[in-house]
């Protein structure tokens, strides 16, 4: 093994079962785009839907056909899809009973083509943006898809599955966007039923509402980050206040181990320098397996029960570290991070050493890196 990422399924499961127990009837839709935020979107879409989530979400709709390609079929989980773009497999998408994310009145007209191409209604979600900024219709617009939908509706062409919306400030719960976009959200919702549509689903929630805001439940909350134990409100609690535990395990098994002199310089820039005679480890991971080249002499892992910090730069596929007096062999275990109950720094601390998010952090673990289920 030169690295790995090992994907704790129960620990999944786990957090799936906690955030179900929190949102009682509102439904939990398990947010796997971007390959389940790095962990490996298929199994971790089945574990899902065994812990009892009967949604799974998605940005592309190539992803949401990958679902249906690995055998989920729509009677074990409803899949969604969000992003829309014009040359996405619209036609595909409809017939593998994929809910299709709607955020304006052209976007519907693609749909409905794929509809009369496949000779079978679609299930959409009208998407209202009450302040994100992104996707979604304006105020202004919205009566009109309103309309449209219901009108496509009523010609037996497409079945509104919901109503929906995206948070902009839900990590930080006192923002007032919080208050002003659960109002927009009652008023789409209310434009939407004057005008006869009944959406099975109302959806707002991301993981920082699910967790944080239970006037936002509405019947469904879409989890992602939550769901692999990581706390999407870092700064006022962290997972295990939530009842979630740390679903990834980074690590790599030790290259090389060696004695220096003083005055060595360590990888590309020697912005590291040995200051004594000193053993480096070599750890066979770098920015192509998604560590974060900030985190060049910041970043933390665990070695033989120590926490140590990246010496020099992280380069393409490895960097170094200086154990100073201690010994390792080659071989040896490096976690750079996991849940941190035995010790080992978590992808939280590697966020801040290096200025980001846990969401970036394991999602950008990279493809090269072999995932282990257990
Ligand atoms: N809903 C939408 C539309 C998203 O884009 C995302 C992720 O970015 C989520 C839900 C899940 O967010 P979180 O990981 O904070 O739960």
């Amino acid at each position: 093994m030169r690295a790995e990422a090992v994907i704790d399924l129960a620990a999944l499961r786990g957090n799936i079962r906690a955030l179900r127990a929190r949102t009682g009837s509102a439904a939990v839709m398990s947010v796997v785009k971007a390959d389940a935020y790095g962990h490996g979107m298929v199994p971790c879409a089945r574990a899902a839907v065994e812990a009892g989530s009967g949604w799974l979400g998605t940005a592309t709709p190539e992803e949401a056909l990958g679902l249906r390609a690995a055998g989920i079929t729509a009677e074990q989980a409803r899949v969604l899809c969000w992003l829309w773009t014009p040359a996405g497999p619209w036609r595909q998408a409809v017939a593998a009973d994929i809910d299709i994310s709607v955020s304006g009145e052209w976007a519907l007209r693609h749909v409905l083509d794929a509809v009369r191409a496949v000779g079978r209604p679609a299930r959409v979600h009208l998407k209202a943006d009450t302040g994100l900024g992104r996707n979604g219709a304006q105020p202004h617009d919205w009566p009109a898809l309103v309309a449209a939908a219901r009108a496509a509706e009523a010609e037996g062409l497409l079945t509104v599955a919901g109503v929906w919306s995206h948070f902009a400030c839900a990590d930080e719960p006192g923002h007032p966007a919080n208050a002003s976009q659960l109002a927009g959200f009652r008023t789409a919702l209310a434009v939407a039923e004057a005008a006869g549509l009944r959406p099975e689903v109302r959806h707002l929630a991301n993981s920082p509402a699910a967790l944080l805001m239970p006037e936002a439940h509405f019947d469904l909350v879409r989890a992602g980050l939550a769901q692999y134990g990581l706390s999407p409100v870092p700064e006022i609690a962290g997972p295990e206040e939530f009842g979630l535990r740390p679903v990834m395990t980074f690590q790599a098994a030790l290259a090389q181990v060696k004695r220096v002199p003083a005055g060595h310089g360590v990888s590309y820039g020697h912005s590291y320098v040995t200051a004594g005679e000193t053993t480096l480890a070599l750890v066979p991971v770098g920015y192509a397996d998604g560590v974060p080249r900030h985190a060049s002499g910041t970043g933390p892992l665990w070695i033989g029960g120590k926490w140590r910090t990246v010496a020099g730069r992280v380069a393409m596929d490895q960097f170094v570290v200086d154990l100073g007096g201690d010994r390792a062999e080659v071989g040896d275990l490096a976690v750079l991070f996991g849940p941190g109950d035995r010790g080992e720094p978590t992808a939280e601390d590697w966020a801040r050493a290096t200025g980001t998010i846990s969401y970036e952090i394991v999602t950008r673990i990279g493809a090269r890196v072999p995932r282990r289920y257990v």
